[in-house]
Formats: C-alpha cells, sequence, structure tokens
C-alpha cells in the first residue's frame, strides 16, 4: 500500500452514510418545514383528539421491521409530515395542560448541534467544552435561582432527564450523608435504624418511586398533613419527628414543594430550613415547576427560603422553556454528589482537577443536555427570564379575575402560573356542596376537560380540589398573550353550556 492510500480518507458506502450535500438539501428542508410550523401553529388546533387506533393505523403499527431500507428523504418527510399534523403541541399559546413548558426555538437548533458534535459527557475527556458548559449551566442555575451552595464555592450539581431524577438523585445524596454508616457498601441492613423521609401530601409521585427503588419501602414515607393552601403543617412535622426517634428510628430527610403539581402551592421553605439545621436533617426542596420563579416579580417570597436547602430539584424543560428532556440537580456542597456516586480517585487532566460527570451521578454515558439550556440561559439572560416567568405569572392571575368575574365559573385556586376552576350551571350556584350536585359538577367538569381537548381550541388538565373536580391551567407557556387567556372564559362557558344541556337530556 502506497503512502498515498493511506492518506486518502476511505470511501465506505454504510448503509447509514449521508454526504454532506444530501445532509445539507434534507436539514434545510427540514428547517424550512419546522419554521412553517412555528409559523402557523397559532392557527391551528393545540391536538386533534385522535384515538390510539387512529395514530396506530396512521403508523401502521403492526408493520413488521423493514428488511431493507429506505431513502434518508422519504423517511424524514413521512416523520416530519405525520409528528406535524398529528401531534399534541405544548409549544401551542394555549396548551396549559400538566407543567410542560413550549419549547424555545434555540433548544431545538441546540438539540441538533449536540447531536452533531455528540460530545459523551460522562468524561472529561470525551467531552472537554460540554463538560465546561455543564458545570457553568449548572452554576448559572444555581445563581438564577437563588441557590448558590456552600461558601465560598458555587453548589454543584448535573443535568438529568428531568424533575424525577434531580429528586432522585438528591434522595440518595441525602442518604449517603445522612446514614452514619457505610450504606453504598452495606446497603439499609447495614443500619440498625429504619431511616425515614418527611413530606406533605402535596408531594409529588417521585418520592414514592424513590422509596420504593431505593429499598427503603413507600411505607418509610412520613405523609405530613397540609393547611388548606396546601402548605406543609411545621408542628405536625415537629411532632412527627420526634415521636419518630422516640421509636429508635433514624428520620433523615425532609422534602419541601416549591410549587405543587396541583395548585403551586409554596411550602414555608426558610422556617423548614432553620429546623431541618436545628435537628440536623437533610432539607431538600422539589422546586421542579417553582423554583425558577425564585426572585421574580409576583412569585411568593417563601421561595427565597431554598437558598438554605441542602438540595434542590429543578427541571430546565418547565420554566427554563428548555426542550424535553432536561432536569437539574443541585447540591449544596458539591462533595456530596461525589460522597453518593463516585467510585473513582477525583480526576485530573494535565495536573488539574476535572470533572467526570459518571462520578456524579447514575449515568455512565451522558448526553449533550446542557446545550439547550446553556444557549437560552445566554439568549435570555436572567433580565429575559425573569421577565418571561413574570409575564405568565400575569397572564394566570388576569386568567383568575376574568374567571372570578364569569357568573358561571367559579374559582378554586391561584398560585405561581396555576389556576383551578370550575364550571357551575346558574341553577347550582346556590347549591354547590350537596353531594348530589357535587357528583354531578364533577362529572360534567371532566366532560367539559375531554371535550376541550377534543376541540383542540385549548389544552386543560384537571386537579381534585377538596373533592371538586377542576379544570386547571398552568401557564409555563412564553408564546400564551393576553388574547389566548381571554378566551377562555368563554371557550369554558360554551363547552360547559353544551355538556350541562347534554347530560340533562339524559337524566332519567
Ligand atoms: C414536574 C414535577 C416533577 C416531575 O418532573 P419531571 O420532569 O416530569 O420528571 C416533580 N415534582 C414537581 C413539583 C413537578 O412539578
Amino acid at each position: 500500500m502506497s503512502e498515498t492510500d493511506t492518506a486518502r480518507p476511505s470511501a465506505r458506502a454504510a448503509a447509514l452514510a449521508m454526504d454532506p450535500e444530501e445532509f445539507r438539501r434534507l436539514g434545510y428542508r427540514l428547517v424550512d418545514r419546522i419554521a412553517g410550523h412555528l409559523r402557523t401553529l397559532p392557527q391551528r388546533p393545540v391536538t386533534r383528539g385522535e384515538t390510539p387506533d387512529q395514530i396506530r393505523t396512521l403508523i401502521d403499527a403492526q408493520r413488521p421491521l423493514p428488511e431493507r431500507g429506505e431513502p434518508a428523504e422519504t423517511v424524514l418527510e413521512d416523520a416530519a409530515g405525520k409528528l406535524i399534523e398529528h401531534s399534541l403541541f405544548n409549544g401551542h399559546p394555549r396548551f396549559w395542560g400538566y407543567i410542560t413548558s413550549s419549547p424555545a426555538p434555540i433548544g431545538m437548533l441546540g438539540d441538533l448541534l449536540a447531536a452533531a458534535v455528540n460530545p459523551n459527557v460522562g468524561a472529561w475527556t470525551l467531552a472537554p467544552v460540554a463538560t465546561e458548559i455543564e458545570a457553568q449551566t449548572v452554576r448559572w442555575i444555581g445563581e438564577l435561582i437563588g441557590f448558590p451552595g456552600a461558601s465560598p464555592g458555587a453548589c454543584g450539581g448535573l443535568l438529568v432527564s428531568g424533575g424525577n431524577m434531580a429528586n432522585l438523585v438528591c434522595f440518595l445524596a441525602a442518604r449517603a450523608a445522612q446514614a452514619g454508616w457505610a450504606i453504598r457498601e452495606s446497603g439499609l441492613a447495614g443500619g440498625s435504624r429504619r431511616m425515614l423521609v418527611y413530606a406533605s401530601e402535596a408531594t409529588h409521585t417521585w418520592i414514592q418511586k424513590a422509596a420504593d427503588l431505593f429499598g427503603h419501602g413507600t411505607e418509610a414515607i412520613r405523609w405530613i398533613p397540609t393547611n388548606a393552601g396546601e402548605q406543609i403543617d411545621l408542628d405536625a412535622l415537629g411532632r412527627q419527628v420526634g415521636v419518630d426517634r422516640e421509636a429508635g428510628h433514624l428520620p433523615f430527610l425532609v422534602v419541601g414543594t416549591a410549587g405543587s403539581v396541583s395548585t403551586g402551592a409554596v411550602d414555608p421553605l426558610a422556617e423548614m430550613a432553620a429546623y431541618c439545621r436545628a435537628e440536623n436533617l437533610w432539607f431538600h426542596v422539589d422546586g421542579a415547576y417553582g423554583a425558577m420563579a425564585a426572585g421574580v416579580a409576583g412569585a411568593p417570597g417563601e421561595l427565597a427560603g431554598l437558598s438554605e436547602a441542602d438540595s434542590v430539584a429543578v427541571d430546565p424543560h418547565k420554566w427554563l422553556y428548555a426542550p424535553l428532556e432536561a432536569g437539574c440537580a443541585l447540591v449544596r456542597d458539591p462533595r456530596h454528589l461525589r460522597d453518593a456516586f463516585s467510585y473513582h480517585p477525583p480526576y485530573y487532566h494535565f495536573e488539574q482537577e476535572a470533572i467526570n460527570y459518571f462520578d456524579l451521578g447514575p449515568q455512565n454515558s451522558r448526553g449533550f443536555r446542557a446545550l439547550k439550556v446553556w444557549l437560552a440561559l445566554r439568549q435570555a439572560g436572567r433580565e429575559g427570564y425573569r421577565e418571561m416567568i413574570a409575564t405568565d405569572i400575569r397572564l394566570a392571575r388576569r386568567l383568575a379575575a376574568s374567571i372570578r368575574g364569569e357568573r358561571r365559573l367559579e374559582a378554586l385556586t391561584q398560585a405561581l402560573s396555576i389556576n383551578t376552576f370550575r364550571f357551575v350551571p346558574d341553577d347550582l350556584r346556590a347549591r354547590t356542596g350537596e353531594a348530589a350536585v357535587e357528583q354531578y359538577l364533577n362529572r360534567m367538569n371532566q366532560q367539559i376537560q375531554a371535550r376541550i381537548e377534543r376541540e383542540g381550541e385549548a389544552f386543560l388538565s384537571n386537579a381534585v380540589i377538596a373533592g371538586r373536580y377542576a379544570l386547571r391551567a398552568c401557564i409555563v407557556n412564553f408564546r400564551t398573550g393576553e388574547r389566548d387567556v381571554d378566551a377562555l372564559p368563554e371557550l369554558v362557558i360554551r363547552i360547559g353550556s353544551e355538556v350541562d344541556r347534554e347530560m340533562r337530556a339524559q337524566l332519567p
């Protein structure tokens, strides 16, 4: 073989190969299609409300794995058409379901760039720039929410897939720090006392998954009652910890919620932090939804208390508007992640200490989730984010006011950017609370929600407030404007009146 032969790159015709010219052509075409989608989205339905069977037919679900490949152009066209014509769009200005944000366009481009470079952000050597960008992203998120970490350094943390994973990572950090024996080696059986967790009844279901997955069992959760505003009862918390210690158990973790899923309630975080410090308990804040609103105009002052926590879970794919998936686990003292996850000595690269994220969390190979978050933080800056989040909250309050102004709508709760409310026909207004009436209202509002979804003009989810089935609008959407929220009461009243009429016609 001559020298010139090996100097030339080989031209292997692999099944997945795509020459740069074809990549450019298909890529531009896809970007054009996405731009068209974004332009026309406000005029199209949030969702078509199709059934599982319709969607299975659409993609020919039973078709076996194709033996032979197809041109990239064909499959990309096919996928784009199906997805853009038949999906539910949380990027629609009138999508207000669950806590799912509208995706930032720069995040869409960021994911493309991340996939093109494809750094493995498990190891510094494999991802030098990406690792440092992730570390900066974590620091910036800490700064944004006012969680500076142990002095003098910044907080520790890493990106994960979402709020659940971020909470699970913090749970393990808390456990390793609090067990008092070598729990990573000898497990729960290595201790003589039962480790217990304290969380309010408004806590998200990640807590059951954590207790179950990590071998404690859900009975290790002490459910603390809440007040009418869904905030944890501090006296009950203190009493329960006392009783459990008396019984020889090991209370180790207290969970506060910064923005509950159903109503957006914020626990008294500063008081909880002070209590935990005095009692030597790990204080974790689940801020998946609400933490990003800390310091934002119109947000509850209680959020400031999260700066006192030992760990915080936040969700960039919620109020940082990152495309799915992006969660972030933050710990006050960076050592705690290493203590919970590492099996290696600290790593040095050319004599400088460097971060290997596989030592700070459960994943080994890791994608570059941080890029889309980092790009958006740079594009909007702190000011831009404060403005977007404050506007979401302001729009939610505007919606609350117009709901209160409608005779046939009953406002139930308003906090952060969540409103819960329901439709109540005129003649039942004075009879709410009667068992039969409540049953009827519950069934009716359930149908109203389903019909709104089917018609696709807006999208709401639901909550149950003191036994009442409520419609729930959560604005984590930088595309929503005043006209969008102003249209909602009328829509609910129109559909509510229809459903009421139909249900009464069917009564015996
Ligand atoms: C959304 C949410 C979670 C779960 O986060 P995912 O990103 O869906 O995994 C947990 N806790 C709270 C308070 C949330 O709002």
